[in-house]
C-alpha cells in the first residue's frame, strides 16, 4: 500500500482469477485534473482499487472497480461538496510485441483494450484514466439541486427567495391553460 507502483508480473498471472486491492496516490490524479478541464474536482484522499485479473495465454483480462472521493464544485449553485464517484472497468491487456495493431476486432463494446510492453503490467496509467472517465459528469451537488435564482441569484436550495417565481413555475403555466380551456 502506499506510493508504491503496482505492477502485476505476467509470467506469475495465471488462468484461474486472482483479487487485488490496493490505493493509488492521488497527487498525480490532481495535477492531470488541473491541466485539464475538470479543473473543479479535487481528489482529497487516494483512489481505493479492487481488480480481478487472470491470463489466457498471453492476454490479460482484468476487470475491476475505481473508488474516488472528490472536492468539486456544483455546476448548478456553486457549492463545494464531495463527490464519491466509482467505475467498473474492464480491461484486455496483450503484448506489444506481437504486433497487435488493430484493436477493433478484438473488442466488445464495454471491454477496453491495451498494450503491455516488457514483463509487466503497470496498473497505474489503467487506474488513472478510469479516475478521470469516472469524474467526467458535471458535478452536481445532488440530482435535485434547484440552483441558483436567476433573478437574485441566492441559492434555491436555502430558501425561496420570493423572486416572481410563480410567473415560472410551469405547473402554474399548466394550470392557467387549463382554467382557459374550461371557459
Ligand atoms: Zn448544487
Ligand atoms: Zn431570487
Amino acid at each position: 500500500m502506499g506510493a508504491i507502483a503496482v505492477k502485476l508480473r505476467v509470467d506469475d498471472i495465471t488462468a484461474e482469477a486472482r483479487d487485488l486491492f490496493f490505493v493509488e496516490p492521488e497527487q498525480e490524479i490532481n495535477r492531470m485534473l488541473d491541466r485539464g478541464p475538470m479543473r473543479e474536482y479535487d481528489l482529497r484522499e487516494p483512489i481505493r482499487v479492487k481488480v480481478s485479473y487472470y491470463r489466457a495465454g498471453t492476454e490479460v483480462f482484468l476487470t475491476g472497480e475505481v473508488n474516488a472521493s472528490a472536492a468539486a464544485s456544483c455546476a448548478r449553485c456553486a457549492e463545494e461538496f464531495i463527490a464519491a464517484s466509482r467505475r467498473q472497468f474492464r480491461y484486455v491487456m496483450a503484448p506489444k510485441a506481437v504486433g497487435y495493431d488493430k484493436q477493433a476486432d478484438l473488442c466488445a463494446d464495454d471491454l477496453e483494450f491495451s498494450l503491455y510492453e516488457g514483463e509487466n503490467i503497470d496498473l497505474t496509467p489503467l487506474v488513472r484514466e478510469q479516475v478521470l472517465l469516472a469524474l467526467a459528469d458535471r458535478p452536481l451537488c445532488r440530482e435535485e439541486c434547484k440552483g441558483l435564482c436567476p433573478h437574485c441569484g441566492s441559492n434555491l436550495n436555502e430558501s425561496d427567495c420570493g423572486c416572481s417565481s410563480e410567473e415560472h413555475d410551469p405547473r402554474l403555466a399548466v394550470l392557467r391553460t387549463l382554467k382557459v380551456g374550461r371557459r
